[in-house]
């Protein structure tokens, strides 16, 4: 099951949740002021970015000092 980042727009308060499919999420209560107005966060899929072919061929020595 997915869990997801939720912000309570009544007081603030950001929570993780666990949601089942078969639940929506008007059903997300805040476990803070129990409101339902939880919004769900977008959490950014972690894509890794020019992927990792990008080793260069040139580097045989022994890298010093190279941080
Ligand atoms: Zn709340």
């Amino acid at each position: 099951m997915p869990v997801y980042d939720y912000r309570c727009e009544s007081c603030g308060n950001r929570f993780d949740e666990l949601v089942s499919f078969s639940k929506s999420d008007s059903e997300i209560k805040c476990p803070k002021c129990n409101d339902k107005k939880s919004k769900r966060m977008l959490s950014a899929p972690s894509i890794s970015t020019n992927g990792s072919s990008a080793t260069p061929s040139n580097s045989c020595g022994a890298p010093s000092g190279f941080s």
